[in-house]
């Protein structure tokens, strides 16, 4: 991670480094590596609507014992692109400022294999000097088999002599920098055979793809009326929705729902300080075609039908004003309920709800 061998070296100068990252509920691997080599990982908060990385708020965090920032090319919450490119530039006059040499490290897992084919004009790469390593995983956008990953250092200098070991009992000098010892070489095979077999040209088509049946799937879901679109046209082939009006019924709702029709579908909270968002995702991969695109709209369409008809789950807005409180339902006032009687209520209409389904619907 650190082209400095001297500040590397955290567990001997014991001196806390950190990182700056934006990480979500979901980057356990950046909270992996935090725990395991003793770094203070330093997260840049969101906001509602703004679910990247700031780089100005990044480079304000960063100190004298900052190892790196990284930026991720490919949010898991809603696909978007961090401005690397503003950040090597915010960076490089702090690091003028402050004699500091704090570089950048870039998350491409999903971002490495679609950004040089779809925009190959946005700099978020090696083009940029503060860049010193990226990751990308090749079983996702890299289209192998799950459990291959690869990173790559700008330059020798990048990656430290004393972490790379030489082997010999092989037959011939093998230099060996991974965490872990033998491992299986298909994926390696697999990756090969893929950037020989499709070419840039081939990834290129595949990509391209994807971000039109994204457009076909975002329209149909902005056609519904229903829902925010959360993703942007530009990053990862996905879309992050969330309901325009969840009181009634919720996003977790739809993702149950959605099951009975064979899809799953996650719904998830955006991390701080924007955990008030809920929101569903469907990343679109390759074999993911339009017709499948048409008809999870479709599906999404019965499921809201559904919960329309269904009594809601949580009552609408509750106001509490002093001792007791008042619910609302569509503006107006309908009676006064004690937290208890409004649970037995909701347990009483979905109990009946459930076991009339049994009987009527053989739907699974
Ligand atoms: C998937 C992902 C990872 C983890 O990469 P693996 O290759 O699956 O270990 C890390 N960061 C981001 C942004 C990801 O999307």
């Amino acid at each position: 991670m650190n082209h400095d061998s001297n500040r590397s070296m955290n567990s001997l100068t014991k001196q806390p480094l950190d990182l700056i990252n934006n990480i979500g509920i979901l980057k356990v691997c950046w909270e992996k590596f935090a725990r395991y080599f003793e770094v203070e990982l330093k997260e840049v908060k969101l906001r509602e609507g703004y679910y990247v990385m700031d780089p100005v708020k990044a480079v304000e965090l960063v100190d004298e014992n900052t190892i790196c920032v990284a930026a991720i090319l490919g949010s898991t919450l809603n696909g978007e692109f961090e401005d690397v490119k503003q950040l090597n530039d915010l960076l490089i006059e702090k690091n003028k400022e402050t004699g500091w040499d704090t570089p950048i490290h870039v998350d491409a897992a999903s971002g490495g294999f679609i950004a040089p084919f779809l925009y190959p004009e946005l700099e978020w790469d090696f083009r940029l000097p503060l860049v010193k390593s990226i990751n990308v995983s090749g079983h996702k956008y890299g289209l192998v088999y799950a459990g291959i990953g690869w990173v790559i250092w700008r330059s020798k200098e990048d990656l430290p002599e004393e972490l790379i070991f030489h082997i010999n009992y092989l037959g011939a000098d093998q230099p060996t920098f991974t965490l872990n010892f033998s491992k299986g070489s298909s994926q390696v095979i697999a990756q090969y055979y893929q950037l020989i077999r499709l070419g840039y040209e081939g990834y290129r088509n595949v990509m391209e793809n994807c971000r039109e049946n994204m457009i076909v799937l975002k329209e149909g879901l902005e056609n519904t009326g229903r829902f925010n679109i959360v993703s942007k046209d530009d990053g990862v082939p996905l879309v992050a929705f969330s309901l325009k009006n969840n009181h009634s019924h919720n996003e977790f709702e739809v993702s149950d729902m959605l099951r009975r029709y064979g899809w799953i579908v996650p719904a998830y909270t955006m991390p701080a300080d924007a955990q008030h968002i809920t929101v569903l995702r469907v990343v679109i991969r390759e074999d993911f075609s339009r017709t499948l695109a048409e008809r999870l709209v479709n599906d999404i369409q019965k499921v809201l039908h559904e919960l329309d008809a269904l009594p809601s789950k949580f009552t609408a807005n509750i106001s509490v004003s002093g001792d007791h409180k008042e619910v609302e339902k569509n503006g107006t006032l309908v009676a006064k309920k004690t937290d208890l009687e409004t649970q037995r209520e909701i347990t009483t209409i979905w109990r009946k709800f459930v076991l009339e389904r049994k009987k009527t619907s053989g739907v699974c």
